[in-house]
């Protein structure tokens, strides 16, 4: 940034900060975590850091102000995801603001929420916190939810029970009460190569994946009509995807293998296990027919992640203060995972409230506007007034 944007508030100049550490999940995020932990260092925090198996990455978990009663954790990963293949207009690491907006890789997904928390924490020092403010900073989330694991077991291990969380995440701000879950397998068809004259002594494993794929398609469609619908979505119903397919090597050859994958981003009261049932059972009616032909042949799964969900309609003390803070009403809910799940699982009631669009995450020329940012200050400045004496 040059001299010219020096009366900007104190959370775009952390943010600054922060967005200059390229911590993309595959590196260390080492450097930007004891650069957290020595801004702390000045406010009195207890500092626990968890660190990955190699010792190259960490999560960090502060307490601030009174302790010994449960307060509230302000939760944010430290990662993003990486630049390569994108065309970016300047250094994703170098904060540019350019018509009241900040370019940089995590500006929206999710620094400027960890910039605007890191800004408070002298204001409310100041006030005073009549109960401990906690912050959570992850490793490793963009790559499936992975660093915070340790972070709550290290905590359930040293009885440390916090009593809510606000998770960061992209949400313009206003306050989510609840996330879909996501499950999602890879699919692997062996058929049986033949030349492409004589098809029926082989088994085409493209056309075997893609009469899945197309029952996949088929589940989709059932759920998008169906009854079983919650409007507070942004996307109202279950969601099947099938995101990568591979199979064949020449046209004149019958294929042997294809391999595809695919999720389910489920609403909660949709079982993810019933659909894959469903998926199984329909590949197990193809293989008499495979096997008639060549009785080597075979369809396999592989499961390759899960993530919860979670929702309890907004019924819990932390929704009342999302509401209360973000000064939005209605009962909002969102389509894409994060930690929160995680938190509220571990008996951690959570919210997602977090500056910019999450449409902005993960592109080039990833942003975050001012007036977001903003509008987290002002969120953690009512969040301030309930948290402290003065
Ligand atoms: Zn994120």
């Amino acid at each position: 940034m040059d001299s010219s944007q020096s009366s900007l508030s104190p959370s775009v100049e952390m943010l600054r900060k922060l967005i200059a550490f390229p911590t993309v999940s595959r590196d260390s995020n080492l450097a930007l975590i004891h650069f957290v932990r020595d801004t702390l260092k000045p406010y009195d925090a207890d500092i626990r850091l968890t660190h990955d198996d190699e010792k190259r990455k960490a999560n960090l978990f502060a307490t601030l102000g009174p302790r010994g009663e449960p307060g509230i954790v302000l939760s944010g990963h430290t990662d993003v995801v990486p630049v390569e293949g994108q065309a970016w207009d300047t250094d994703p690491f170098v904060m540019v603001e350019k018509g009241g907006k900040l370019y940089g890789r995590g500006t929206c997904d999710m620094k400027g929420f960890v910039a605007c928390v890191l800004a408070l924490v002298p204001e409310v020092m100041k006030r005073g916190l009549k109960s401990p403010l906690h912050l959570a900073f992850s490793y490793d989330e963009e790559v499936g939810c992975i660093g915070v694991g340790r972070l709550i077991s290290d905590l359930q291990r040293a009885g440390i029970k916090p009593k809510s969380c606000i998770v960061g995440e992209p949400t313009e701000m206003r306050s989510v009460v609840a996330h879909k879950g996501k499950k999602a397998w890879r699919c692997r068809v062996r058929g049986h190569e033949a030349h492409s004259s004589l098809t029926p002594q082989g088994v085409n494993a493209v056309q075997i994946a893609c009469d899945i794929v197309s029952f996949i398609a088929d589940r989709a469609r059932a759920f998008r009509s169906g009854h079983r619908q919650d409007p507070a979505y942004d996307v109202p119903f279950t969601t099947p995807h099938v995101g990568v397919i591979r199979g064949g090597t020449a046209l004149n050859i019958v294929p042997r293998d294809c391999m595809f994958e695919f999720e389910i981003r489920h609403l909660p009261f949709d079982d993810p296990d019933a659909f894959f049932a469903d998926v199984e059972r329909y590949a197990q009616s193809l293989l008499p027919a495979m096997r008639a032909v060549a009785p080597d042949t075979h369809i396999e799964f592989d499961l390759l992640s899960t993530l919860p969900g979670f929702d309890d309609d907004g019924r819990n003390a932390i929704a009342d203060i999302g509401r209360a803070c973000s000064g939005a009403h209605g009962t909002h809910k969102v389509s894409f995972g994060s930690e929160a799940a995680l938190f509220n699982n571990a008996s951690m009631p959570a919210i997602i409230c977090g500056p910019g669009h999450i449409e902005q995450a993960h592109q080039p020329n990833e942003w975050v506007s001012l007036e977001q940012l903003a509008g987290c200050e002002a969120f953690m400045e009512r969040l301030a007034q309930h948290l402290c004496v003065a």
